[in-house]
């Protein structure tokens, strides 16, 4: 086999109208640190006008919000992450709910289960969950789940809980025909990340064909799992131009098209304006 060179196109060349979203990124990782206004403004360039940024934990929410003062079109999400379920108990929870309270904070979140790294039990992370799970409910906030090698039990505790038909967003599905369904059926939100754009991922390609127009989203994940062809570097919310068009030719749909709906969908979501900065 022959290792042809990739060529790494820039994501400006494929810019899109400025009403796309990413509606999963990290922008608060320390990867970001030497050129986060740069990327920022790369996002802009290529037509990204909101950006839902994930902060893992109430520390480090405290600790790095104020990146992003001067952003409006970044809005935060804050959760305690099913990887860190040992670092954190009874005050981390507290802290949770008090940023709840009093911050601008438009979902709970990424929760759920992990079961590919063995960072935390799994009692310990069924516990977080459930906790989580209430929290959000008592105060009406939106869930975003993260769920890795742990569907059966992902599904179960939601079922179990009550969450069909809740606000609920599935981030970085990477799961077949039946899974899409299901979470469909409870009526939930699906975020379709870069490796969509892999050539191994036909299973999840099917199932993406699937999905309805009104409940589809794209995000990153940055600093991880970037498209092709940046596969293997840095991800960041640009890169959503290639998602995109993987997205589109898969569906049929002019990108355009999708790259509006998607944004549309994840400011409906999360409840959220258009950047009132932004010309458009
Ligand atoms: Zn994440």
């Amino acid at each position: 086999m022959g290792h042809k060179k990739v060529e790494r196109i820039d994501p400006l060349t494929l810019a899109l109208p400025a009403c796309g979203a990413d509606s999963h990124a990290h922008l608060d990782d320390e990867a970001f640190d030497a050129d986060r206004s740069d990327v920022l403004a790369r996002a802009e360039a290529v037509g990204i006008s909101t950006i839902v940024n994930i902060f893992l934990n109430p520390l480090e929410f405290s600790a790095k919000k104020g990146l992003f003062a001067a952003h409006s079109n970044v809005a935060w999400v804050l959760g305690i992450h099913p990887c860190d379920g040992l670092r954190f108990g009874e005050d981390a929870l507290e802290a949770l709910e008090k940023a709840l309270r009093e911050e601008p904070i438009v979902a709970l979140g990424e929760i759920g289960l992990d079961y590919h790294w063995p960072d935390c039990p799994r009692e310990v992370q069924l516990a977080l969950f459930a906790r989580e799970l209430e929290l959000a409910r008592s105060l009406h906030k939106p869930v975003v789940i993260h769920c890795r090698e742990a569907e059966a039990d992902c599904l179960t505790v939601l079922e179990s809980h009550g969450f069909a038909g809740y606000p609920l967003l599935w981030h970085c599905f990477g799961g077949d025909q039946s899974l899409a369904r299901r979470l469909l059926h409870n009526g939930w939100m699906i975020s379709v990340p870069g490796p969509v754009t892999y050539p191994a991922n036909s299973a999840m390609r099917s199932a993406i064909a699937t999905i309805p127009d009104d409940r589809l989203l794209i995000e990153t994940d940055c600093p991880y799992l970037a498209p092709h062809p940046w596969r293997g570097k840095r991800n960041e919310p640009a890169f959503t131009v290639f998602t995109a068009h993987a997205i589109a030719e898969i569906r049929q749909q002019q990108v355009e098209q999708l790259w509006k709906m998607t944004g549309d969908n994840c400011r409906r979501f999360f409840g959220l304006k258009r950047d009132p900065l932004s010309s458009v």
